[in-house]
């Protein structure tokens, strides 16, 4: 590696963490656990591949001209902090606590809006067909392989974060609800053409 690189212009928080992200490391839940590792997170939604496609998914409804140019670049912050349940040390725990702020489509009133999620989660990390008795305060996370990659859970969780329908939640900023969007209108035209069908029958 060039010396140059450790040059202070290169030093940005995320060329910083870059060089070593221990969310893209692979480590077994008991060694992750046994490290006490507390993992301040910092990355960009771009860097989250399934939770991008998600998103890009949503803002395809959207004209290019109003598809919002710096979606991929919003933080994703929070913290993991790797543990263990019990005095043992054989049930491996990780809590994390996340944010993003996501670009979506309100299906209201078809325009975008920025959708603040925050996301949290005491997991009790077991293997496959492991089970553990009396731990009701930690949500239990079966893991797919031995091998856990931070990053990995961290994604799932902040897609089961996604709302199943977007929606503006203050009124104030919804056109379909202030009346002054044609999208609206558009909006509507459906449910008024199947009611007018089904009156009909
Ligand atoms: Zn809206």
């Amino acid at each position: 590696m060039p010396d140059g690189c450790f040059d202070s212009e290169a030093r940005g928080p995320y060329h910083a963490r870059a060089m070593a992200n221990p969310l893209r490391d692979r480590r077994s839940a008991a060694e992750w656990a046994a490290t006490g590792q507390v993992i301040e997170i910092a990355e960009k939604l771009g860097g989250f591949e399934q939770l991008s496609s998600i998103v890009e998914a949503d803002l395809a409804a959207l004209e290019a001209d109003k598809l919002p140019r710096d979606w991929r670049e919003s933080p994703v912050t929070g913290q993991l902090k790797f543990g263990f349940a019990d005095a043992q040390q054989t049930l491996p725990t990780v809590h994390c606590t996340l944010a993003v702020t996501v670009d979506a489509v309100c299906q209201r009133c078809l325009q975008a809006f920025r959708l603040p999620l925050e996301t949290g989660a005491n997991l009790l990390l077991l293997e496959y067909q492991e089970t553990a008795e009396g731990y009701e305060e930690y949500e239990v996370w079966e893991l797919d392989e031995h091998m856990l990659r931070p990053q990995d859970f961290v994604e799932e969780l902040l897609i089961m974060a996604m709302p199943f329908s977007a929606m503006h939640i203050d009124s104030s900023s919804c056109k379909a609800l202030t009346g002054t969007a044609d999208d609206a209108d558009e909006m509507t035209k459906p449910f008024a053409a199947l009611r007018a069908q089904m009156t009909q029958d």
